[in-house]
């Protein structure tokens, strides 16, 4: 993790926010490749699930709603952790977690010095465990108290309760509450989804690890509506459904550069279901930090639209044109984070390998998903006519990617660099492509492609360079591209 986090803050990943002022809690910035590899992955998710599937549409609504949503929803009530607050120093903790961290300790059988001991265990010297503060060692903590996870703010100039609205901490509650609006305007027969991808807040207490954790987040969720009077290869349509979002969600984390042994799947145990839910599955990523959950698929049956209508007193039924009747649709929700689908994307691509006798750092990124597609070098910056191409190559697959134009160091330094930011091509102009008039010599018109994972480097004339990066970024193997071009020497940069 201490790879990744220093990674993202020297390549211009991810910077802690407000940095300058000292941080503020587990805020984080996204820098210029950063806010690409994002980008990127709220792209492919929107095209793999919005774009390209007949049965999805998509929405963006507001972050801040009408206050009963959340009462509907049950988070006004329900969304809270219990936690105990130090009558000393005011700190807060979970009442779950306040034995699982280090604790500090005075401890009277050696004239009150001050000891830290390990999470969970007594004193050594006086065989005591902890009942005071962990963080000072010396205040009592109250009972403990339910604390409701929604950041609250106020609607319009008046700081008074008829104004209190929240932060949204989801964004399944903006599809549910517009669901008769999709319905009517885009006239769908069930199943259909609907798709979000927004920031939601969640106001955590014991945030952290980077960027899994933190109380500023963007959602991609999708809530999809099923007719539960409806049977699916003799299964409940919702069951069914539930089965199809599970396998999908794994196959489209697979697609993108996720490691099969890194991803796993765990069930809900009935005590740990959310009380509306039928049945909830985890996808589980093997984090830096260990597995935890990447996203959640859950059925959480009629219960949301029934919420919304019972508050709203508006119907927010389907009608079942062949049953003559009113239904009320179940819902499956697979729910992803965006920063956490990011840190697992660049955990998995993170290798250290050795080349040469030396240490080469690079992130195997999916190409869909890299920040930059392409840099062009100019061999030698000093020759103008090398400069003037590269720019002019640059300028030209600009149109369709991400490319940088990078002279600031050595051949071999520049490599190093866009391998470590997952650049998958590096195309270099040198005195071969635009000859050497002075000594008569006709250029070949020829550029070199690097692949960032063989190493391998083939000679392309400029006028292919578009045809042969649009395969490539499309999908195409680097192997059956080689194949066709003339072999170039050593692209290790060594
Ligand atoms: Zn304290
Ligand atoms: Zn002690």
């Amino acid at each position: 993790m201490d790879a990744l986090v220093s990674l993202s803050k020297r390549r211009g990943f991810i910077f802690q926010s407000s940095e300058i002022y000292g941080g503020a809690g587990s805020c984080w910035d996204y820098g210029p490749l950063g806010v690409e590899l994002k980008q990127n992955i709220k792209r492919v998710w929107w095209r793999d699930y919005v774009q390209r599937r007949p049965d999805m549409m998509g929405l963006d609504a507001s972050i801040l709603m009408h206050p009963t949503v959340w009462k509907a929803s049950g988070h006004v009530d329900n969304f809270t952790d219990p936690m105990v607050d130090c009558l000393e120093c005011r700190r807060r903790f979970r009442a779950d977690k306040v034995d699982e961290t280090p604790w500090v300790h005075y401890c009277p059988a050696t004239k009150g010095n001050k000891f830290t001991i390990s999470a969970g265990e007594p004193c050594s010297h006086c065989g005591v465990t902890r009942t005071l503060c962990p963080e000072c060692g010396k205040g009592e903590l109250t009972p403990p108290r339910q604390f409701n996870l929604m950041f609250k703010t106020f609607m319009g100039p008046v700081e008074e309760d008829a104004s209190l609205t929240y932060l949204r901490p989801e964004t399944a509650q903006g599809i549910f509450v517009n669901f008769d609006n999709v319905l009517q305007s885009m006239r769908r027969k069930l199943p259909f989804g609907i798709a979000q991808i927004g920031k939601a807040f969640r106001n955590e207490i014991t945030p952290g690890n980077f960027i899994f954790r933190t109380r500023e987040f963007e959602q991609m969720e999708i809530e999809f509506f099923v007719n539960p009077l409806e049977t699916v290869d003799g299964r409940p349509a919702d069951e069914y459904w539930h089965d199809r979002w599970i396998e999908d969600s794994m196959a489209w984390f697979r697609r993108y550069g996720l490691s099969e042994e890194n991803l796993r799947l765990r069930e809900h145990a009935a005590d740990e279901l959310a009380h509306y839910a039928k049945r909830t599955a985890d996808i589980e990523y093997h984090f830096p930090i260990g597995w935890s959950e990447l996203m959640g698929i859950a059925n959480r049956t009629d219960f949301d639209l029934k919420q919304h209508a019972k508050f709203s007193g508006k119907a927010l039924t389907y009608f079942d044109e062949e049953r003559k009747e009113h239904v009320v649709p179940y819902v499956i929700e697979p729910s992803a984070g965006v920063d956490r689908a990011l840190l697992a994307f660049l955990a998995d691509a993170y290798r250290e390998e050795e080349v040469r006798g030396e240490k080469r750092v690079v992130l195997r990124l999916h190409p869909e998903l890299a920040p930059l597609k392409v840099a062009v070098l100019p061999l030698l910056k000093k020759r103008d006519d090398i400069v003037r191409t590269a720019h002019a190559i640059r300028d030209e697959l600009s149109k369709d990617w991400s490319v940088v134009y990078d002279d600031t160091a050595a051949i071999g330094r520049l490599y190093r660099r866009q391998d470590e930011v997952g650049t998958p091509y590096c195309v270099t102009v040198d005195v071969q492509t635009v000859g050497d008039q002075a000594k008569g010599e006709v250029g070949d018109g020829k550029v070199t492609i690097r692949d960032r994972d063989s190493m391998e480097q083939i000679r392309v004339p400029l006028d292919s360079l578009g045809s042969v990066f649009r395969e490539l970024l499309g999908g195409s193997a680097w192997a059956s591209m080689a194949g066709r071009f003339e072999r170039k020497g050593d692209g290790t940069g060594a």
